[in-house]
């Protein structure tokens, strides 16, 4: 596939604040923006030039939809496998189908690290009730048992702390596919961006130091103040995981800093992620410009820091600050177009840059 230059347009499937953000910095770059969503009046389809509201199911849309983009993402992960086969044999889906494949289903994704030889918390696969004794033997107590599918901000999600805790967990979830993981008194959580182009270029933004509340993420420090060893580390094993993917695109690789010092990857994401966020005003190119310069094949543009910078997640009501916010020095204002602020909903963020 050939680079798509300016004038093109991108498709992307789903319509949320990513999509959203992604068609603005595409829009800056002289792209438009097709978008492809499931429910009408979508943060995206507020900016974007075109917008297919179908099923994601949906192959006759689908096929509408690939006629009218140069190139296809996504702005989240749960689209059907199927669908995203079927855009990927036309050629023009970045990332891959193959990458979104792993990333939705947690035993995939953390096989695919083991298998690669990059540290993750240990875990086991529960299949059914028989399981729970054995899986939890086998990675020991404490232990979260987490959904394999569809889990996100902690929904999905249980601590376990004896045996019959875990049954009662398995019962919770649904009694479908899980997973166990050991549990993991870190000392932080980081994640590392990395941007991938067609030819196989890489950039990384630097580690950033991600504070969750309630299972969300609520700041963003970047960058994180880690040791030499752990930044070098962490950075790392994320090129080494984007590569190993063959990724084009962006992909963001959440991890835990242990209380030694160890680095171990928790779960990743192959598209923009709310914890690259402070990138639109902290440095010289935001993740979602270089997300669009990766698919479309353009140069990687340079991740250098404008000045360190914390993000906030402003969830719910918390929404209604934006005239305080405006009024402070350095802030960044970024609204996600959402009418209802249901409590815990990304409805926008702040970008505090210490310039
Ligand atoms: P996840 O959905 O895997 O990102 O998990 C959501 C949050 O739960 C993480 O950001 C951690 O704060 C916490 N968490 C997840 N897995 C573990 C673990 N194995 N040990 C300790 N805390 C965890």
């Amino acid at each position: 596939m050939d680079h798509i230059p300016p004038g093109g347009t991108i498709g992307i499937l789903g319509g949320g604040q990513l999509g959203r953000m992604t068609a603005l910095a595409a829009a800056n770059l002289g792209y438009k923006t097709v978008i492809f969503s499931d429910s009408e009046n979508s943060p995206a389809a507020q900016v974007a030039a075109r917008t297919i509201v179908a099923s994601y199911h949906d192959t006759d849309a689908l096929q509408d939809f690939m006629q009218a983009a140069d190139v296809i993402s996504y702005e989240f992960e749960n689209i059907p496998i199927y669908s995203a086969e079927f855009i990927g044999k036309f050629g023009r889906l970045a990332p891959s189908a193959s990458v979104l494949d792993i990333s939705q289903d947690r035993f995939k994704e953390k096989s695919f690290f083991q298998n690669n030889d990059l540290a993750t918390a240990g875990f086991a696969l529960i299949e059914s009730s028989s399981d729970v004794e054995s899986a939890c033997q086998q990675v020991g107590l404490p232990c979260v048992m987490k959904t394999t599918r569809l889990g996100y901000d902690g929904k999905g999600q249980r601590m376990v702390n004896s045996l019959d805790e875990a049954k009662v967990a398995y019962d919770d979830l649904g009694q479908g596919t899980v997973i166990v993981e050991q549990f993991i008194h870190f000392d932080t959580e980081i994640s590392v961006i990395v941007a991938r182009s067609r030819d196989g270029q890489s950039v990384n933004y630097p580690p950033v130091h991600n504070i969750h509340e309630n299972h969300i993420l609520k700041k963003t420090i970047a960058p994180a103040d880690l040791d030499a060893a752990v930044h070098d580390q962490a950075v790392e094993m994320a090129i080494k995981l984007t590569e190993r993917l063959d990724v084009c695109g962006l992909l963001a690789v959440e991890m835990f800093v242990t209380k030694d010092n160890g680095v171990l990857i928790n779960e990743m994401a192959p598209r923009p992620h709310n914890s690259g966020h402070w990138t639109m005003d902290g440095c010289v190119t935001s993740q979602f410009e270089q997300f669009v310069r990766a698919i479309c094949g353009l140069p990687l543009g340079s991740v250098d820091l404008v000045a360190p910078t914390e993000m906030e997640n402003l969830l719910g009501d918390e929404i209604n600050t934006w005239s305080d916010i405006l009024k402070e020095k350095n802030a960044h204002f970024h609204h996600y177009g959402k009418t209802e602020a249901r409590p815990g909903r990304k409805m926008g963020h702040v970008n505090r840059v210490k310039l």
